[in-house]
């Protein structure tokens, strides 16, 4: 799900990159200026990133209550799945990399018989959580994810083979799998958790990558915006691109949608005014009030109304 198709390709390569690197980004609003304002953080307190980028409540009382209140939730089934299925995909990709590693390039064949093993373990650890049925349903769909990133590996894999007689297993894996999966960033710079995880990390431009099973919502792009800054702020280069991949199914189908965007600044800006208000509103304990709009599957439904 995190490879592009000729057409993302293309769009990527003659679109959004050049546009990319021609834009002005305020210097102050790169990563790397984390110590001078508007970046450098105004409380001494640390958030995870998700407590800034997520706004399914608008006044965001969730965050009040979990890190103000200390009320614990139960985790939704969207919740609950959207966890299953991540670390499904997870999973794939390091399989698939640890048995090219392990084979070695004259048995790949070994590792496509191998690879086609379906992994259910993230369904496994979750059993207590969701009803028969829904882990049915689940089970449905962590196999629609893993045939599909099955058939994408298997074709990248071969082509890349196809074309270089004296590749190395090192070198496979860089070309036909260019991705870091849950790549860890010490976010501290920017008052955000030390143990942060971007979903995925492209190494062929870097892009950071967020995974949604679901609707798509225009706060979405604060996640992908959020890892930039942090990667800028550790790693001190530019990170431009982002994109966020919506899988959802529908009739026995896995449908893929990828929303491409330039981490410019007005996103920049957006994530900094959401990160200090989080902040301010957890370091002073101030209650938001409730959302004009409550959504019925909100996991502290009953602890607001
Ligand atoms: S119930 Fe409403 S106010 Fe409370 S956290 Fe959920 S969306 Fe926000």
């Amino acid at each position: 799900m995190y490879f592009l198709n000729s057409e993302e390709k293309k769009h990527l390569l003659k679109g959004y990159l050049p546009k990319s690197r021609k834009i002005h980004i305020d210097e102050d609003l790169r990563g790397w200026n984390w110590n001078q304002p508007p970046l450098a953080p105004i409380y001494d307190i640390k958030l995870p990133l998700y407590e800034i980028a997520n706004k399914y409540c608008s006044t965001c009382r969730d965050v009040y209550l979990r890190k103000v209140e200390n009320v614990k939730a139960k985790q939704n089934l969207d919740m609950i799945l959207g966890v299953i299925f991540h670390e499904a995909l997870v999973n794939f990709i390091i399989k698939a990399k640890r048995l090219i590693y392990i084979n070695g390039i004259g048995k790949c064949n070994d590792v496509f018989e191998e690879l086609k093993k379906v992994d259910f373990s993230p369904l496994d650890r979750r059993k207590d959580l969701i009803s028969p049925e829904e882990m049915e349903d689940a089970k449905n769909k962590v196999n629609f994810i893993w045939n599909y990133e099955y058939g994408q590996v298997i074709s990248r894999i071969q082509d890349v083979l196809s074309r270089q007689p004296y590749i190395n297993e090192d070198s496979l894996i860089s070309l036909a799998l260019p991705v870091v999966v849950e790549q860890k960033l010490d976010g501290s710079f920017l008052g955000l958790s030390k143990y942060l995880s971007a979903d995925a990390f492209t190494m062929s431009e870097p892009m950071v990558v967020d995974l949604k099973f679901g609707k798509k919502k225009d706060f979405h792009r604060l996640c992908t915006t959020g890892y930039a800054l942090v990667m800028e702020s550790v790693f001190e280069f530019p990170v431009n691109v982002g994109c966020i991949v919506y899988g959802n199914f529908k009739n026995n189908r896995l449908i893929i949608e990828k929303d491409f965007h330039i981490i410019d600044d007005e996103l920049r800006e957006w994530f900094i005014e959401e990160r200090d208000e989080r902040m301010h509103m957890v370091f002073e304990g101030i209650d938001p009030g409730l959302a004009e709009e409550c959504y019925d599957t909100c996991p502290y439904y009953a602890d607001c109304h």
